[in-house]
């Protein structure tokens, strides 16, 4: 088992407990080394750093960028970041202030599928107003008994093609990579198993042309063990990240209770032959 969880969400974005009380969780079910990666924001950071030293467990400062890369949407995970360093603060700054007239679209889409009041329904699920995104959509829509759960949500309404999938153009690759190691930091795809063409997965000819793109702009990591990953996708991805030079992530990508595949403490270890990606630090 792993006790490295590099991947996780709190109320500054879109996961369901406050910096404090996930890092809580986090150490009583084994974590020994913890990073918070909220969406597009880093205000969790001092909050969660704090708790940590508490617990007496280490503390990593990340960040998970939306991009848009070609037609797709991908998550790029920042490791050991430096939060102030302005170029990452000014991105993502930008990024947050495109989220507000998307919920807007969103909800318009919504009502005109006969689905009412969904953004103020939604922000009142979202504790950061400015990071408001589908998951807060998602749990109003719940709440109103228009899905029985999250996940239902998604599949019928904020996925591609449904009523309330609105199409948004987040950061591009290059940029959120430079703002990570510009800051010190180490860029790593997040869930690359996640990621799809139509219904289908990525296929291997766009995976390998994005993942030259990813380590020719200075891409290092990439999740191999994730909380979205099936057992063949670890077998996958540690390919690949042998293929490329990369250096491997894990994470549950929990958001909370209930809600996630994965709580905190159930990682289990890479397939061998991976390099840890917490050897970029440990080493120094
Ligand atoms: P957004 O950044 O607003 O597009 O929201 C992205 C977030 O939605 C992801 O980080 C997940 O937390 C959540 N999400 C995306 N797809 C699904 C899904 N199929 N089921 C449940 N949650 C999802
Ligand atoms: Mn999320
Ligand atoms: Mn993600
Ligand atoms: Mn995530």
């Amino acid at each position: 088992m792993l006790d490295y969880d590099l991947h996780c969400h709190s109320t500054v974005s879109d996961g369901l407990l406050t910096p404090a009380d996930l890092v809580a969780r986090a150490a009583g079910r084994g974590v020994k080394h913890l990073a918070l990666t909220d969406h597009d924001d880093v205000a969790g950071l001092a909050e969660a750093a704090e708790a940590v030293a508490r617990h007496g467990i280490q503390f990593i400062n990340g960040v998970e960028i939306s991009v848009s890369w070609r037609s797709h949407t991908l998550h790029i995970v920042g490791l050991n970041i430096d939060p102030a360093y302005p170029p990452l603060a000014e991105g993502l700054h930008a990024i947050r202030s495109g989220r507000g007239i998307r919920a807007q679209l969103m909800a318009e889409s919504l009502a005109r599928s006969g689905i009412g009041g969904a953004l103020e329904g939604s922000y009142r699920y979202a504790k950061n107003p400015s990071l408001i995104g589908r998951t807060h959509f998602a749990r109003f829509m719940v709440e109103r008994g228009h899905c029985k759960d999250v996940a239902s949500v998604f599949k019928n309404y904020l996925v591609k093609s449904k009523p309330g999938f609105v199409p948004h153009q987040w950061a591009a690759l290059p940029d959120a990579v430079n703002w990570i190691r510009g800051s010190g930091g180490i860029a790593v795809l997040a869930h690359p198993g996640r990621y799809t063409a139509g219904h289908k997965k990525m296929g291997s000819t766009t995976m390998r042309e994005l993942l030259r793109e990813f380590t020719d702009f200075g891409g290092q990591g990439i999740e191999v063990v994730s909380g979205s990953h099936t057992p063949a996708h670890y077998v996958e991805f540690a390919r690949y990240a042998e293929e490329f030079g990369l250096y491997t992530s894990c994470g549950s990508d929990f958001h909370g209770p209930g809600e996630s595949f994965r709580d905190f403490g159930c990682l289990p270890d890479f397939p061998l032959g991976c390099k840890p990606v917490w050897q970029l630090w440990e080493a120094k």
